[in-house]
């Protein structure tokens, strides 16, 4: 094997490994954790990831149909399953979810 082609398989090599790299930090930055029900700030509000199990007793203003998704805080693109809400920074609410927080979307 000449010098060059060990050169260019150990460039070949390097190149591979740093586009991995930068794809896996592209995927880190990209997707934020969601929200857990058991988050602090998520419990202060009752959040939940699926409306349906919102707690009615304790929040007796909660009704069908109510979701992140139809919040006006909700920062979401349409049709995506979670997006951002301002009051989790850096995290992301499910779609589906809810929290007591919730108000129309104009
Ligand atoms: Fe979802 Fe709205 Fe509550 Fe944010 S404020 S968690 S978008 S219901």
């Amino acid at each position: 094997m000449t010098l060059d082609r060990r050169v260019f398989i150990i460039q070949s090599a390097t190149a591979c490994a740093s586009v991995v790299a930068t794809q896996f930090a592209l995927a880190q930055m990209s997707a934020p954790d969601l929200v857990k029900e058991s988050d602090p700030p998520a419990m202060a509000v009752g959040y939940v990831p699926d409306a349906t199990k919102a707690n009615k007793v304790k929040y007796p203003t909660y009704a069908a149909g109510q979701r992140c998704g139809t919040c006006i805080l909700y920062e979401g693109k349409a049709g995506e399953a979670s997006g951002p809400c301002p009051l989790f920074p850096n995290k992301q609410v499910a779609a589906m979810g809810w929290c007591s927080s919730w108000a129309k979307k104009g």
